[in-house]
């Protein structure tokens, strides 16, 4: 059983944010890194929205910047998946793959996994024309065709982004109204740049290098076509990855955990930051402020935590 101030339960912008600060206060937090190294950003093509960087910057390289940084100020990385967490002792259990801890304090920092279409081509073209994020791709298609999944408000707010730069935003809706908010809707129907396809769902994204076409089908009529397009957009909403606190973290009823201003959840000494607790602005760079909260947030509760408290805990 191995003892420790502070576990960092997940390797994105959030949890790496957070490293690097506790880890500046003196704290050597462990972080578990998870299924992939800087979760989504890792699958993002190019960062051009994150503040200090005016030159694009690619996702892996940023994850990288953000690791060194962390590790510099005496993270450390642990190649592990959490297995089960213990919130009901103090100091907590983390039950991992490969070991058991003991800790004083812990920050949540587990993301979110866009829904995916699980269609042929989907996966291959991720990265590379198949994207979750148009702030973050939506500029590397300009003048060009693409379309958009999903009739929420992130497809519609999403979809209204893209005309900025898309010659074309074809919405393909599995329906035939949405379920985004009215003025939502109002401003997409407004929007010439927009074409709707209704009740038509998407079944194959085709292409060599790049996408090249998607083929669809009309529930209505029962049609199939393909459609030319250089990119898809996928918004059909988002599952934060909280399975692991399920009855022992506060969450609202989409999965999201619930925390206060200052990041603190429910129980005292558990943190979250970043995607597992917004479901709302999605980005880097408030992963970034999310995770520099909770963080020192974390150091000021272990400060509180006297020589005394720590060895009653134990
Ligand atoms: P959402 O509201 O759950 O909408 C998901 C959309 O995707 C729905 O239109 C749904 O179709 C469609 N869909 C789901 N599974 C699908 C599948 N397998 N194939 C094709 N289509 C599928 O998700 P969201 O748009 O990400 O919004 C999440 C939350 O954030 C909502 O509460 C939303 O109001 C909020 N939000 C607010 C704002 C804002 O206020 N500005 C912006 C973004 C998000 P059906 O309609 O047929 O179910």
């Amino acid at each position: 059983m191995q003892e420790e101030k502070l576990l960092i339960i997940g390797s994105g912008p959030a949890g790496l944010t957070a490293a690097l600060y506790t880890g500046r206060a003196g704290l050597s937090p462990k972080v578990f890194v998870g299924p992939e190294l800087g979760g989504q950003i890792s699958l993002t093509w190019t960062v051009e929205n994150y503040p200090g960087f005016p030159e694009p910057i690619s996702g892996a390289e940023l994850v990288d910047r953000l690791a060194k940084q962390a590790k510099r100020w005496g993270a450390t990385l642990v190649t592990d998946v959490v297995k089960e967490v213990d919130f009901t002792h103090k100091p907590f259990r983390i039950r991992t793959t490969k070991e058991e801890y003991r800790t004083d304090s812990v920050i949540v920092t587990t993301g979110a996994t866009p829904k995916k279409l699980h269609i042929p081509g989907e996966k291959e073209f991720t990265g590379r024309g198949v994207s979750y994020c148009a702030t973050c791709d939506g500029p590397l298609f300009r003048e060009k065709d693409v379309v958009v999944v999903g009739g929420g408000d992130s497809a519609i707010e999403e979809a209204l982004f893209l005309t900025k730069f898309c010659k074309k935003v074809i919405l393909a809706h599995r329906r035939d109204s949405l379920r985004a908010t009215p003025v939502l809707q109002e401003l997409a129907k407004k929007n010439e740049k927009i074409q709707f396809l209704w009740n038509t769902e998407l079944k194959e994204i085709q292409g060599k290098e790049s996408i090249e076409k998607v083929r669809i089908w009309n529930s209505k009529t029962q049609n199939e076509d393909t459609i030319s397009v250089h990119g898809v957009f996928v918004f059909i909403g988002q599952t934060p990855n909280t399975a692991l606190f399920e009855g022992k973290l506060a969450m609202t009823p989409s999965g999201h955990l619930i925390v206060d201003e200052r990041k603190h959840t429910n129980v005292e000494g558990v943190f979250a930051a970043g995607e597992c607790e917004d479901g709302y602005f999605k980005q880097i760079a408030t992963a970034v402020g999310d995770g520099c909260r909770a963080g020192m947030e974390a150091e000021r509760f272990l400060l509180r935590l006297s020589e005394k408290d720590i060895k009653e805990r134990r």
